[in-house]
């Protein structure tokens, strides 16, 4: 085949695409964290752009498709059997999501870990996902051609590796192009290499230029060397992450992607989150009509058992969510914790993981019952209180791959203040006397001083009335929706229908 005959049909108007997406959580099913948002909303915005869309999850315990089509599922690994179901349910004329149900797998407590220990059978779990994502596909005659199959994270990275590796299997996706998309590269499904032959991968997938890192199988690493794209969720954290000191050992491997590797920055499902009309407020509010905002700031201290007086009312109240983890920067927060406590602010935090930061959190709300609140737990509507009734939002990341808090408070007109790092660095434009366009604080530092020194920065300029309501503005006028980033991923998709393309006319 001529270079120029696929390059002329296809960089051209491209048909409607038929897109399978891979992803070990979706919202609203699913959720430990932004990957779920995007792939949740990720559908809607390439739907909305008149492709057809199929997203593959499991189904863990407690989660349900009504309605849904069930068909049998059976899947070897290696010399084990599983049996299960595929739960298919239609979302409209264009879109699908499948349960991959495997109680054996699924059907237990917490996604991935228990009791801050990762599931034994990760690899077997996430290897089932990818094999019976592919069953799916290669079964589901009625339901169109697939033209790109999109793995999320590592938990999908056996997708795209499985179908270069046995393209007479996978028939029906053989030809697909093949993206993969990396939401935080500090999660490599790393597994001892006795998995390969335990689990039937085939010792090709061990090899250095497919998925062996130093000795183990890395599923992330199988995915990006088996794909036509790489795809990561902000220009800046692409940048970051071919660099040493922030690819996590994997900054080589990206660079040998080359320009295959792109940031797309990730958008926020406006629907759900909307101070207009976001079901979880206490009260609906706008950029035009900010009386309700104060409303649920009164709602936030109430919720957290802390004063609503006038005082409390007046006094600014800084907000965080997040996984309590060391990527999110807590130890910066508690290491300023004694010079935080002395400013006029109240705190509302609410957040879960590492057991030591949880009880911190909890000792400082113990030691400062008036001025910090605190939340151990995962809770969708506070989540969407505290974005709504704070003023300021921080997240001093020490990585930030994307972050959707600050899009989230930017809509909210909830101040960001945050490291300027990845897709924080993106999305927040620092805080200056003379600055245009503002929209928050920003530091570069790692460091509890540049917290604290930018923390107090936001203070001041939150009690002088023009320049906060500026910031505010500002941020409520953005449009972080997904309809930009998603034509942005059909380029993506028409670039690796490309390659694959090239690849089968080599
Ligand atoms: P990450 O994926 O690294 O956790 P993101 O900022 O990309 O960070 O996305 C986090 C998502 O998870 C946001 O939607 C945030 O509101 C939500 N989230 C995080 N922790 C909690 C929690 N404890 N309760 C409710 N929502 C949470």
């Amino acid at each position: 085949m001529s270079d120029s005959r696929p390059r002329k049909s296809l960089a051209g108007r491209t048909p409607r695409l038929g897109v399978l997406h891979i992803a070990s959580e979706v919202a609203p099913w699913a959720k430990t964290g932004g990957l779920a948002d995007v792939v949740g909303a990720l559908p809607l915005a390439l739907d909305a752009l008149g492709h057809r869309v199929t997203t593959v999850l499991p189904l863990y315990r407690g989660m349900a498709l009504p309605g849904a089509e069930i068909r049998p599922l059976e899947i070897t690994l290696g010399t084990r059997r599983w049996r299960g179901s595929l739960h298919v349910l239609a979302q409209g004329a264009r879109r699908r999501v499948v349960g991959v149900d495997v109680p054996d797998w699924y059907d237990r407590d917490g996604l991935y870990a228990r009791g801050g220990r990762d599931h034994p059978d990760n690899a077997e779990r996430f290897a089932g996902l990818a094999h019976a994502a592919l069953d799916f596909a290669q079964h589901d005659v009625d339901g169109g051609r697939i033209d790109i199959v999109h793995a999320h994270d590592w938990q999908a990275g056996l997708v795209p590796a499985l179908i270069r590796q046995q393209p007479a299997r996978w028939t029906r996706v053989a030809r697909a192009g093949l993206v993969m998309t990396i939401h935080n590269l500090a999660y490599q499904g790393l597994f001892p290499k006795d998995v390969v032959s335990r689990l039937g991968l085939g010792w090709d997938m061990f090899t250095l230029a497919v998925g062996e890192f130093w000795d183990q199988l890395s599923y992330l690493k199988c995915g990006i060397a088996s794909s036509d794209m790489v795809t990561t969720v902000s220009p800046a954290y692409a940048l970051e992450t071919v660099q040493p000191e922030c690819g996590f050992g994997f900054d080589g491997v990206l660079r040998a992607v080359g320009d295959r590797y792109v940031g797309i920055l990730n958008g926020i499902d406006t629907s759900v989150w909307d101070p207009a009309s976001d079901a979880f407020l206490t009260a609906h509010y706008s950029a035009d009509d900010l009386t309700g905002k104060r409303q649920n700031k009164r709602a936030l201290l109430d919720l957290f058992g802390l004063p609503v007086g006038d005082d409390a009312l007046a006094r600014p109240v800084i907000g965080i969510v997040s996984r309590l983890v060391d990527q999110k920067g807590c130890d910066l927060v508690l290491a300023a914790t004694e010079q935080l406590m002395q400013l006029d602010a109240t705190w509302v935090v609410l957040g879960s993981g590492d057991s030591h930061y949880e009880t911190a959190f909890k000792i400082l709300a113990g030691r400062f019952p008036s001025r910090m609140g605190v939340r151990i737990g995962f809770d969708e509507g506070v989540a969407h209180l505290i974005e709504a009734g704070a003023d300021l939002f921080l997240m001093p990341s020490r990585f930030e791959p994307c972050g959707l808090n600050q899009m989230y408070s930017l809509r909210y007109g909830t101040v960001p203040v945050v490291r300027a790092v990845g897709g924080l660095d993106d999305t927040v434009r620092g805080y200056a006397p003379r600055a245009r366009r503002a929209n928050g604080f920003k530091f570069r530092d790692a460091t509890p001083e540049a917290l604290l020194r930018t923390v107090r920065q936001a203070l001041r300029i939150y009690h002088r009335t023009d320049p906060w309501a500026a910031l505010m503005r500002e941020g409520m006028s953005e449009d972080h929706s997904w309809g930009p980033s998603a034509r942005e991923y059909v380029k993506v998709y028409r670039q690796a229908r490309y390659a694959a393309a090239l690849r089968w006319a080599e």
